[in-house]
């Protein structure tokens, strides 16, 4: 399957691509915070990687209770900042993202219900 083969590819050093891939596969190629599906396109399928809920700075273990899928924009968000658990985590995560969104919003005057309808060229 050519995502496998993506994913393969695009996951993080640390874990070894067996492993990457028992993840990806264990959570439906879905991001754990945002539920980001990595198979609806090749967009999506680029972006998806492996995430540690605990760093690995912070000794986090590198066993697959504590690796999930996840999307680059919430890794990224997520950062290096440590959480209980990873509801924790996706709280803070999905917290960042509305925030981000709102500032977003504004910038750009999209009004929010229109954000999904194609963005008139200008
Ligand atoms: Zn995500």
């Amino acid at each position: 399957m050519p995502l496998d083969l993506l994913s393969l590819t695009l996951v993080a050093k640390p874990v070894t691509l067996d492993e990457g891939v028992k993840v990806l596969e264990r959570d439906r190629y879905c991001c754990r915070y945002c539920g980001l599906d990595g198979k609806a396109s090749f967009e999506n399928a680029l972006v998806m990687s492996v995430d540690f809920v605990v760093p690995r700075a912070r000794k986090g273990k590198k066993d697959p209770s504590n690796l999930v899928a996840c999307c680059r924009p919430c890794n990224m968000i997520k950062g290096r900042r440590v959480y209980g658990s990873l509801e924790e985590a996706k709280a803070y995560v999905l917290g960042r993202r509305d925030d981000l969104r709102k500032a977003w919003e504004e910038k750009v005057r999209v009004p929010a219900r229109s954000v999904s309808a194609k963005a008139d060229s200008r």
